[in-house]
């Protein structure tokens, strides 16, 4: 059984702590972090992560050079 959290959005004890991928930054300096932790609410459909893992994105997104690794990945876009 998973654990439910209550939701901070919604209030609903629908939320769950999840894994997931985060984009941060745009163009030459977009930067791919693939695993943010954050709360995922099945009620009303957001996620969102906590101030301390904001603030790490921050930091990522102010100098993307001091915390990244660089890696070839395939990207796809819709058409
Ligand atoms: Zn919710």
């Amino acid at each position: 059984m998973t654990t439910q959290i209550v939701c901070k959005l919604c209030g609903q004890p629908k939320a769950r702590a999840v894994n997931r991928p985060q984009i941060v930054g745009k163009g030459d300096a977009m930067v791919i972090v693939p695993n943010v932790p954050m709360m995922s609410c099945s009620n009303c459909g957001h996620d969102y992560f906590s101030l301390a893992v904001a603030r790490q994105l921050d930091q990522i997104r102010a100098k993307p050079e001091a915390c990244t690794t660089r890696k070839s990945f395939a990207v796809a876009e819709l058409v």
